[in-house]
């Protein structure tokens, strides 16, 4: 059965990361009361582990990466990755330029599956490493490698300059040819989330007997995950960020659900 035309819950998303942009850059030109850094919740990762080993918050760290630290793990557990697919700018730009690439080119990934399997593992070295020194040294080693942070500082003298804007357009380069590849290969905060994500409550649920394999789900994940070929997705990328079931064309063949 078709579906009729509804009011596209992606716009909601696209609202929402692009006014999380807009604050960001407030914050990093120095308007606020805090830096953007005070927002980041993989600080909230790194101050939890300096508070148990020196007892006191890492380098720039404080209350508000804990409190986003927090509420990322209540999020994880409650939507799987839905941090990265609705709040993340990193994400958001990655997506953007991927989906914009997969427009022109007709491809959305370069690499072959099995080099992308073997590169995913990468991000938990990624994330080990950064914590053992961030413990070891006592300041956040990875600051100078983070698109995040250099992005929104303008590569550390918090004002937005012509570096940041090298790197962003870097950064999109590259993901019109690979989907997401700093979230795929190097982000920690993405390893760190994979340990609970698996057991991310609410999830995307297929109808077998209605589906019409099309493979339009498949197409649209910006994850890569194939869709069109599980019964409910536990893979630990999905950010449930709904572009699946937007595009399928068959009335309540995909849905999110919880359990
Ligand atoms: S994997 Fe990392 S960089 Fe990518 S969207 Fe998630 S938190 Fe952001
Ligand atoms: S499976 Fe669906 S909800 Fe999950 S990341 Fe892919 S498109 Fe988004
Ligand atoms: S888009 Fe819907 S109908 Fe098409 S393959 Fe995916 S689940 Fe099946």
């Amino acid at each position: 059965m078709a579906k009729k035309k509804k009011f596209r819950v992606t716009y909601l998303r696209y609202a929402f990361q692009i006014a999380i942009i807009a604050i960001l850059v407030y914050l990093a030109l120095g308007y606020g009361e805090r830096t953007f850094e005070a927002y980041c919740p993989f600080g909230g990762v790194e101050a939890l582990y300096g508070l148990f080993t020196t007892k006191n918050y890492t380098c720039a760290l404080g209350e508000a990466n804990m409190a986003m630290f927090l509420g990322l793990i209540a999020l994880v557990v409650l939507s799987k990755k839905s941090f990265c697919g609705w709040i993340c700018p990193i994400g958001a730009v990655s997506e953007t330029a991927n989906r914009l690439g997969f427009r022109m080119r007709g491809k959305k990934h370069w690499l072959p599956p099995k080099v992308d399997k073997a590169l995913r593992l990468l991000r938990y070295p990624v994330m080990i490493i950064i914590l053992y020194y961030t413990y070891k040294i006592g300041d956040l080693i990875f600051r100078g490698y983070d698109p995040f942070y250099l992005i929104f500082s303008g590569f550390g003298d918090y004002a937005l300059g012509i570096w940041s804007i090298l790197l962003m357009l870097f950064l999109l380069a590259i993901s019109f040819i690979i989907s997401m590849p700093f979230c795929r290969y190097f982000c920690p905060l993405g390893a760190f989330q994979d340990l609970l994500s698996w057991m991310g409550i609410s999830r995307i649920y297929r109808n077998k007997e209605t589906c019409i394999d099309c493979d339009l789900c498949d197409k649209a994940c910006p994850q890569l995950i194939e869709v069109s070929q599980k019964d409910k997705v536990k893979h630990i990328d999905c950010t449930n960020c709904l572009e699946c079931v937007e595009v399928c064309p068959v009335k309540n063949c995909l849905e999110m659900r919880m359990f």
